[in-house]
């Protein structure tokens, strides 16, 4: 047995993305180590939203590098993000790595580590997807098993990296789904996140094939025997008519590509949690359509209202970015205003950063001066987090149904078991007992910024 280290940086995609290849490399005898300084294959898999990531990222290879020349058999692969869109200039940089693997070609790992075994140099980029089959998945325990259901973007923001180095929109293949899913709940896992950057898209180029499916990048739906389009509400129905007690959550939606028929489902099925997490990125029109986001500030206003209107309790999160190029200050006011007025109940946060390849990293004479980004990103900040305490205190007194996902012991405070309920809210209860994988009941007792604290019921 040979042992493997992944570095894994960025999102959740990128994870899902490490747990598929411990699982491939399973296969060929490797067993994972947590000692970068042990492992026989060393895996950087890489994030490219940010510069700050593939910075990093080529530091730590560097370091790789030195223990290369003191363990010439031991192997590097370059994978992720900044693998696809940088592609074999990664050699000139690191000329010690042994494989660039580019996110659209995951599946064809193992044969890649045969050959770099035998001492080949390989980058592996090519845009077109590499066929999927069903594979071993080492998911990292947990409560929540997260499933990619589609990758890529066909939107171009004019800010954001994932179409180039994600690719156009592809859905996954809806067997390959279920089958990962039924060994999902086999193995423990008590709630299902399906996963993708745009999951509203999801069955948009799928084509029955007489084998079962295949995966396209054309604007077409296929349909089930009885004539259904396969698309999102129809795979949370496949996933929610699945037997036993768990949950099953979706992200990212695309504000505009939110449904009737999506929200529908959401009501009427009783496994699917009341969350949508709804990018904004920004409120103000003029910045909104420099983005090339596809609505302004009204229409997003007018989704989430009418998902607010019809899914009782739903909790709507959202993304937003200060100091895109040529940002006025008024126009960032503008943002936190609306944020307030639009009640989100926690939004992730960032500095705009230049990415090579987009529309945006090219308004040079735009750009907002450093030290502007980053006092707009903490005045951003403190508002998403009184908009947070605001959300939160919402649930004060209220029962709610809590998925325990940890138990800790805090030595004088004492142990604490740890969980979400179904709208995403983060509860602490004190208990002596681990509950991790159950579902209870809780009062909440009290809220703060980031989370609730309760007691059993
Ligand atoms: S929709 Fe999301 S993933 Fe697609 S380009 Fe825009 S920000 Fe990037």
């Amino acid at each position: 047995m040979k042992k493997v280290y992944i570095e894994t940086m960025g999102c959740q995609m990128n994870k899902s993305d490490a747990e598929r290849m411990f699982g491939m490399l399973e296969h060929l005898g490797y067993y994972q180590t947590e000692e970068a300084k042990d492992a026989d294959m060393l895996i950087i898999n890489t994030c490219s939203v940010r510069q700050l990531s593939e910075d990093k990222a080529f530091s730590a290879i560097g370091v790789w590098g030195k223990w290369k020349k003191e363990k010439p058999d031991l192997k590097i692969i370059f994978a992720g993000c900044v693998a696809q869109q940088v592609g074999k200039r990664i050699f000139a940089r690191a000329p010690y790595v042994d494989l660039v693997l580019g996110t659209q070609r995951l599946y064809e790992l193992p044969n890649l580590v045969k050959r770099i075994e035998a001492g080949e140099r390989i980058v592996s980029t090519n845009e077109e997807q590499f066929e999927e089959y069903d594979i071993q998945i080492n998911r990292v325990k947990s409560v929540n098993a997260w499933v990619p259901i589609m990758e890529g973007c066909n939107n171009f923001c004019s800010y954001c990296i994932v179409p180039y180095t994600r690719g156009r929109e592809r859905s996954r293949n809806p067997e390959l789904i279920l089958t990962e899913i039924k060994k999902a709940l086999s193995e423990g896992f008590k709630e299902i996140t399906l996963l993708g950057q745009n999951v509203d898209s999801y069955g948009k180029g799928l084509v029955k094939t007489e084998n079962g499916f295949k995966t396209t990048i054309d604007n077409v739906w296929a349909t089930d025997d009885e004539g259904k389009t396969i698309n999102l509400s129809w795979l949370l129905r496949k996933i929610n008519a699945l037997e036993g007690k768990f949950r099953i959550r979706f992200v990212t939606s695309y504000p505009t590509d939110i449904t009737d028929e999506l929200i529908d489902t959401v009501i009427e099925l009783d496994k699917v949690c009341e969350y949508f997490h709804i990018p904004m990125q920004h409120s103000d029109d003029y910045t909104l359509k420099k983005m090339n986001r596809k609505y302004d500030y009204a229409t997003y206003k007018r989704i989430a209202d009418h998902v607010r209107s019809r899914v009782k309790d739903v909790t709507i999160t959202s993304d937003f970015i200060a100091g895109f190029p040529g940002e006025t200050e008024e126009q960032f006011q503008t943002m936190l205003d609306r944020m307030e007025e639009l009640e989100l109940d926690y939004s992730n946060t960032a500095a705009y950063s230049p990415r090579e390849r987009t529309v945006a990293a090219k308004w040079t004479d735009l750009y907002v001066d450093e030290d502007v980004k980053t006092e707009r990103l903490a005045r951003l900040n403190e508002k998403n987090r009184d908009c947070c305490l605001k959300s939160n205190q919402k649930y004060l007194g209220r029962e709610l149904e809590v998925l325990i996902e940890n138990f800790e012991d805090r030595g004088e405070k004492g142990t604490v078991i740890t969980g979400r309920t179904r709208n995403n809210k983060i509860v602490h209860i004190p208990h002596d007992k681990d509950l991790t994988g159950e579902f209870v009941m809780v009062k909440i007792t009290n809220a703060r910024t980031w989370y609730l604290n309760g007691e059993l019921i």
